[in-house]
Parts: structure tokens; C-alpha cells; sequence
């Protein structure tokens, strides 16, 4: 069954290797082309993250540097995998291909520039989280003592991000930013968390969080990073259906999907531990759910609330 994973951090690993590792089957990779394929990711996304600890001024550098190696390693040597661009182009995707989406995640790499934003869209980014879990000039990270909300600043990505009908993101945003974003955001999603309730966890939602994420047409994609899974213990991809049960019965069955984080996690779920074991946990669902169910989670809940389509 076809997969659409909304995160992975694989841009960040082929920067640090100054493109010596080949993103079609470097065993390095929990995500490249020969896993995806195997595992049936019909669609990937591509994180830009930028290390918080860089000096300021090297950010914006290093975001193309990223995007230089999506478009020369991932896309320029693999002429089966497809940029995607526009939502409508999930629509146009063959047997046999494979969509990259770019997504940035946190703002720093920016500054205070709203232009670097509006080229960052123009090179394909299609959704954005305001923070990684530091705070930035847009709004405070999940990891910040502060726990401030968004900036003027920050509000005005949002915008910005409504006008262009690109994501807001609000994985890895402080609570009190959350807020600030569902006011806001005409298409707000959470890319890779789970629910706090059922692992508590600075990252995960609240029950309050995901129902307003809910109730407001957005997605939640669940994430296979075990600290975000299980507090104690080794994580199963059981564990992990427990989270979209949970959701499932505030009523998300149609908002729910996967984010993997793959190439941004160290400890793995057994079973799920790179992009090509990614139908061992379709099988698993397929045991509790419905088909029809498991390729919402799968792909089609994202596909039919895509911007332009379902909201
Ligand atoms: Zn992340």
C-alpha cells in the first residue's frame, strides 16, 4: 500500500557528507531510493534543518546548501523520483515514481528576511514549522523554558504561508505557539508527533491540541521515534498503533498519517527501523482496521485534505 511519509531528516545527513553518500542505496540512510521503494513510499518529504548552534549569518548558506543536494542527489540522479511542487502534482505521479517534497523546519534560517521565505517557496518548500525546539525571531521551540508564542514576526510566516497555501506546521512549536498558530493558520498540520497522553513527551500533543487540530480540518502524521512512543521500554510498532487508536477516538480516523523522522532519530521501533520496513507497520494496521481505513492513514487523509482540495 502506498505510503506518504510527511518527515525525514536524509537532506541534513547527505550535507554532512558533502555528497559522498548516494542517496539511491547508501546503506548509511534510513531513507534512500532503494528503501523507499521497497517499503512503498510513494511520497517522501525532505525536512531542511539547520543545526541551531550555527552562527546566524552561515543559516541561510547551509538551507540551500540542503537544497542543492535535494535537487543534485536525490532528484538529478534518480529520474524516477519527482519534485513536487504543487499539490496537484501528487495527482500526476506513475507506477513506478516517486514525489520528494521539500519542507523547512524551523525559520532560523531566515533571520528576520521575509524574502529569504518567499525564494525558499519558489524552490519548492510547501510546508513550514516556525521553530525546531530552540526559540527563533518567529516563536519559541517545545524546548524552551520560556514557552513564549509567536512574534509579529512569526504571525506574519503564517500569513504568508495562508496566502501561498503552503502548510504551517506545528510539530516541535511550544504550547502557547500552537495556539497562536490554530488561530491563525489556514493549513495547519503536525508533521511528526504523537499523543502526549499516551507518552508525555514535550514533543507530543495534548488531547486539547489534537482535538482543535481536528476540529479545524488539519492532519496529524505519527511519528517512529521511540521517546515520542513509550517512555520506557523498547517500542513496537504496537505501541505506535496505540497513538493512532488514541486519535482515532477523539475522532481523528480521517486526520491521521505518518512522519517518520527517519535520518533525524538514533533509537529505532522493532520492525520500523528504515524506510524500507515501512509496510510492516500497513500490515500491522491491517489487522485492526479497515482497508479503506488504513490507506487514509497511509496516504489518502492527506491527499484528500491537501490545500486547494480538502480545506
Ligand atoms: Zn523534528
Amino acid at each position: 500500500m502506498n505510503i506518504i511519509d510527511l518527515h525525514c531528516d536524509v537532506l541534513m545527513k547527505l550535507w554532512e557528507s558533502k555528497g559522498e553518500l548516494r542517496f539511491a542505496d547508501a546503506p548509511e540512510l534510513q531513507v534512500n531510493k532503494a528503501r523507499l521503494q521497497q517499503g512503498q513510499v510513494k511520497v517522501q518529504c525532505f525536512a531542511i534543518f539547520i543545526e541551531p548552534d550555527l552562527p546566524s549569518d552561515q543559516k541561510f548558506q547551509v538551507a540551500l546548501e540542503q537544497i542543492h543536494y535535494f535537487y543534485q542527489e536525490v532528484l538529478g540522479k534518480n529520474p524516477d523520483i519527482v519534485h513536487i511542487k504543487e499539490w496537484s502534482d501528487f495527482d500526476r505521479l506513475n507506477i513506478g515514481q516517486i514525489g520528494a517534497m521539500l519542507t523547512l523546519e524551523g525559520v532560523d534560517a531566515i533571520g528576520n528576511d521575509i524574502t529569504k521565505l518567499e525564494t525558499l517557496y519558489r524552490l519548492g518548500v510547501r510546508s513550514v514549522g516556525l521553530t525546531w525546539n530552540n526559540a527563533n525571531l518567529a516563536a519559541d521551540g517545545a524546548g524552551e523554558p520560556r514557552g513564549a508564542g509567536l512574534t509579529l514576526f512569526g504571525k506574519r510566516i503564517v500569513q504568508l504561508n495562508n496566502k501561498h497555501q503552503v502548510l504551517t506546521d506545528v510539530s516541535h512549536l511550544s504550547e502557547k505557539a500552537f495556539w497562536d498558530v490554530m488561530e491563525l493558520a489556514d493549513y495547519p498540520i503536525a508533521s511528526h508527533s504523537n499523543a502526549k497522553k499516551l507518552c508525555n513527551h514535550p514533543r507530543n500533543l495534548t488531547d486539547e491540541q489534537a482535538t482543535a487540530m481536528f476540529q479545524k480540518g488539519g492532519l496529524i502524521h505519527v511519528v517512529y521515534n521511540p521517546p515520542f512512543v513509550k517512555t520506557t521500554g523498547k517500542a513496537t510498532i504496537s505501541d505506535l498503533i496505540k497513538h493512532i487508536d488514541h486519535f482515532c477516538s477523539m475522532g481523528g480516523v480521517k486526520q491521521i498519517g505518518f512522519g517518520s523522522d527517519f535520518d533525524g532519530i538514533t533509537s529505532f521501533i522493532v520492525n520500523l527501523e528504515d524506510a524500507s520496513k515501512s509496510q510492516n507497520l500497513i500490515n500491522e494496521l491491517l489487522k485492526h482496521y479497515s482497508e479503506e481505513q488504513v490507506r487514509g492513514f497511509a496516504s489518502q487523509n492527506f491527499l484528500d485534505r491537501r490545500p486547494r482540495i480538502g480545506r
